[in-house]
């Protein structure tokens, strides 16, 4: 069959099987390449249609298509939904009896199945190979693709098999690598394992215009639920939380006051699992409270909010649970509640870990740019997709940053604080210790350190050291202060920071419950007089001059 006509066959198939009118952007240009046999990496977001760019090929080509999946529970529902449609499909993986497995070798074997699912284990095991050996592979298809990479946010040791197993087969099967998390480092490594250059890399962008992304902070998380769902009586939504603890909580507060939900989290057994599961997709609940155990390649459409009860750990993982929200592309919100405290549970948990020294590195790094997102001033959707290398000056419009309804107010001065007090302290010190300083801590570590002699000791003695420490994250998230190293990161100055010191560059935040206003005093208005007197003047002073 030549290129057109397969074409062809694959529109027909899209709108006879699946009944839809045409392909997404992505998908038409993916399914082209893999149809003429080229290997390719698909990079779409949540819900952007991946299944069909290797379901179509499937029913066109002449032979198998292997699918690899990461989850049991995840192959089954594939599997369901294709039977369903009359395709011919199945799964090999350890939940089936002996005699089962059997025959679905045998139907296997006899070309009965036109697609295969099973998770990456499996491709080392001999009977498998040997089995494989005997069939017409004609493409092989990697289903969230990032967790072969030590760079995604949900490697799994498995997947690294798959590229070893890959050189050996005896076939020549087209590859397809599919992912919506993958990050410039991520798809470098894919690249690498499945030998695809950059030309063979397909990405519609990350970006979801239905989705609006609202940061909450400073709130109580209890009672902001409860007027959520009220205001959203009777639509279906997710809420995240970290652990099963507080997933049982929620849960029990919710169904003590009449909402209809189900709770979904890793404690819990697998049939008591798949009843939550059940419920929530087929919409005979609105709500499930589930930590992250719950949703990876989970089709359901009309989810119309996703919220975060909890900081997850990177900007993958949320992006991709946030994504679950309108599948359909019909306009849904995902809330993140911030609290510092998830942050300093999130770092003990990565301390904890028993990850080798970079892993861990690699992890407060990350989690150090999800908590940047809670505190920029950027727009929402234009920050992650900056973090994923898109570099868009495009605004969304809608997030809780683009109509922030807050006034900006002018905190150059607070900023300039915090800034001298690194200087002057030679960037060897974290938040906790700057902070301390500002306030006028009489924490005894400060006078050993002689830190209380710095001359910015104090300034802001009206603020409380969780005001400083918010307002430092802003001033991280916003670029003008750049966290160095891991456990304990000090703080450097970026060359944004300098320029504000020198008073060329004004830092303008938007006025939260992070930086109430502050009551000057005699103190305070000294040595900012001195301070103002240095600027107005436009002396070229050094910036560690500053507050003397
Ligand atoms: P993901 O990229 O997250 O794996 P899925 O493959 O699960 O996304 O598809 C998400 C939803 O989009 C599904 O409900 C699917 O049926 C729907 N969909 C996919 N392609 C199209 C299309 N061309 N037209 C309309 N709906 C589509
Ligand atoms: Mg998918
Ligand atoms: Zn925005």
């Amino acid at each position: 069959m030549d290129r057109n006509n397969r074409l062809q066959l694959a529109q027909e198939k899209l709108k006879s099987i699946y009944g839809y009118d045409s392909f997404r952007e992505g998908q038409r240009t993916i399914i082209e390449q893999i149809l003429n046999g080229t290997d390719t990496i698909g990079i779409m977001p949540t819900g952007g249609g991946k299944s069909l760019c290797y379901q179509i090929p499937a029913l066109v080509l002449p032979g198998v298509t292997l699918v690899v999946s990461p989850l049991i529970s995840l192959m089954k529902d594939q599997v369901d939904a294709l039977t369903e449609l009359n395709v011919p499909a199945t799964y090999l993986n350890s939940t089936l009896s002996a005699s089962e497995e059997r025959q679905r070798q045998n139907r296997i074997e006899e070309g009965y199945y036109k697609l295969i699912y099973v998770a990456p284990e499996r491709l080392d095991q001999y009977q498998f190979q040997q089995l494989l050996s005997r069939i017409n592979l004609s493409l092989i298809a990697i289903d969230e693709a990032h967790c072969m990479s030590q760079w995604g946010h949900d490697f799994r040791p498995s997947y690294l098999t798959i590229a070893t197993w890959l050189e050996h087969l005896s076939q020549n099967p087209t590859i397809l690598a599919l992912t919506a998390t993958a990050t410039p480092e991520v798809c470098k490594d894919l690249q690498n394992f499945l030998h695809i250059n950059e030309r063979q890399v397909i990405s519609t962008g990350f970006e979801r215009t239905n989705l609006t992304f609202k940061v909450k902070k400073g709130i109580n998380k209890k009672k902001f639920i409860d007027s959520y769902i009220t205001s959203k009586k009777k639509e279906s939504g997710i809420i995240y939380a970290s652990t099963r603890k507080e997933v049982e909580q929620i849960f029990q507060h919710l169904s003590e006051s009449g909402v209809s939900v189900v709770a979904y989290h890793g404690g819990m057994n697998e049939q008591e699992r798949s009843l939550s599961q059940e419920a929530f997709i087929h919409d005979k609940v609105d709500l499930i409270i589930a930590t992250n155990a719950f949703g990876m390649g989970i089709d359901k459409s009309n989810v119309r909010f996703v919220i975060h009860y909890n900081l997850p750990r990177t900007v993958e993982a949320y992006y991709q649970e946030a994504g679950r929200a309108g599948r359909d592309g019909e306009p849904s919100e995902c809330v993140l509640l911030f609290s510092l405290q998830d942050v300093r549970t999130q770092a003990f948990l990565i301390e904890q870990s028993d990850r080798n020294a970079i892993r861990q590195e690699m992890e407060y790094k990350k989690l150090q740019q999800m908590t940047a997102f809670c505190h920029t001033e950027r727009c929402l959707q234009q920050y992650i997709l900056h973090y994923f290398g898109d570099d868009t000056n495009k605004t969304c419009g809608k997030c809780s940053n683009c109509v922030h309804t807050g006034e900006k107010v002018n905190k150059t001065r607070e900023a300039q604080m915090v800034f001298s007090t690194v200087k002057r302290t030679r960037e060897r010190f974290g938040k906790t210790i700057i902070s301390q300083i500002l306030v006028g801590s009489a924490n005894q570590k400060l006078k050993q350190l002689q830190l209380t002699d710095v001359t910015t000791y104090g300034l802001l003695k009206t603020w409380s050291q969780k005001d400083v420490a918010e307002f430092i994250d802003i001033l991280m998230a916003e670029d003008y202060l750049a966290p160095m190293g891991t456990t304990y990161p000090t703080i450097q100055l970026t060359e944004k920071a300098v320029q504000v010191l020198m008073g060329e560059q004004e830092v303008f935040v938007t006025e939260t419950v992070t930086t109430v206003q502050r009551e000057e005093n005699d103190d305070v208005f000294e040595a900012l007089r001195e301070l103002r007197k240095e600027i107005s003047t436009e002396s070229r002073i050094p910036p560690y001059m500053i507050f003397s």
